[in-house]
């Protein structure tokens, strides 16, 4: 009988870490300061609020300087694009990240684009989006690199392998099948107008899927033998999932594939563990340009 290898991100990102800490204590050996992450966030949004404490808790733990800033919900776009170019000047901040969702009437994408990209740890500004796709990659986004690197962790091959991605947002699917194209996969994307999805996933060595709808896609959607990457991260409130953390895949009905993300536990603990790594890689580069 096929026994499905359980793809643990807490296990990746554990072992990750544990490199990560001492290249930040290298880091600080070599030019005397600790790497720099800001954080700001705006309003109360209690989901925003526990992330960006992780975020800080993380930060202090792999040795990096946390620089925390909590605005009103009442702080206007100018004022808040005005903090980010404050922190773009600041030689002690490597990265800066607005935590998102914004309050409403603030445009996202326009306090995004006013981090500089030298200190976009995310990767989710047009300047480092482009550099990506131009084959240049300065940092790639958090989510679909720790999708990489669970696939690496677990020697997944990916060369010359069909992959399907389902989903084509800036932060997940569209980064995500460019770098599975830089590994040399044959990359498919699905989105909202696929015709046929099945004819795609059924066809696939490799899927992941980031389409946020909880529970989406069950066995029947993917072939023996197959990796299943499941990105999606829901909290129903209502059904037998209520209240519970589920993902866009029914991973119980996964004992034919040859290997999958549960959720949670899969790729979500990937991603602050990239955010810490794309933050010391930032801060590398910085200190690389000023010698
Ligand atoms: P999004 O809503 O911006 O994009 C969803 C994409 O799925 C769209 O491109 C859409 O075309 C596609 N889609 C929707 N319905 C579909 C269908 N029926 N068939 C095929 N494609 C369909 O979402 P996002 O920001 O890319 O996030 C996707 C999921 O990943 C969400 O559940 C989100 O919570 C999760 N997420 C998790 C992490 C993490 O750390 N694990 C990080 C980011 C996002």
């Amino acid at each position: 009988m096929n026994q499905m290898l359980r793809l643990d991100g807490t296990v990746v990102a554990q072992e990750r870490k544990a490199a990560l800490i001492k290249r930040t204590a290298d880091f600080l050996k070599r030019t005397g300061r600790k790497p720099g992450l800001a954080v700001v966030i705006v309003g109360s949004d209690p989901a925003s609020q526990v992330y960006v404490r992780n975020k800080v808790k993380t930060t202090g733990e792999v040795g990096m300087q946390s620089f925390h800033f909590e605005l009103p919900e009442t702080t206007s776009e100018s004022e808040i694009i005005a903090k980010v170019k404050s922190l773009n000047t600041n030689p002690e901040v490597d990265g800066i990240l607005v935590q998102l969702p914004l309050p409403k009437g603030i445009g996202a994408d326009r306090v995004t684009e006013a981090i500089l990209p030298e200190k976009d740890p995310d990767g989710l500004t047009t300047g480092n989006l482009g550099l990506l796709l131009a084959g240049k990659k300065r940092v790639a986004p958090c989510t679909p690199f720790g999708v990489m690197a669970i696939l690496e962790h677990y020697k997944i091959p990916v060369k010359g392998r069909r992959a399907v991605v389902i989903g084509r947002s800036s932060i997940v699917g569209k980064p995500m099948a460019q770098l599975l194209l830089e590994a040399d996969a044959t990359v498919t994307m699905c989105h909202s107008r696929t015709a046929d999805l099945f004819h795609h996933t059924r066809d696939a060595e490799i899927v992941v899927v980031a389409a946020g709808k909880p529970r989406f896609l069950g066995g029947d959607a993917f072939a023996k033998g197959s990796t299943v990457i499941d990105v999606g991260i829901h909290r129903p409130t209502e059904g037998p999932f209520a209240g519970k953390l589920c993902g866009d895949v029914r991973y119980e009905e996964l004992g034919h594939v040859a290997a999958a993300t549960p959720v949670p536990k899969g790729v979500g603990p990937m991603t602050i563990q990239m955010l810490m790594e794309n933050t010391l890689h930032l801060a590398e580069l910085r200190e690389g340009a000023r010698t």
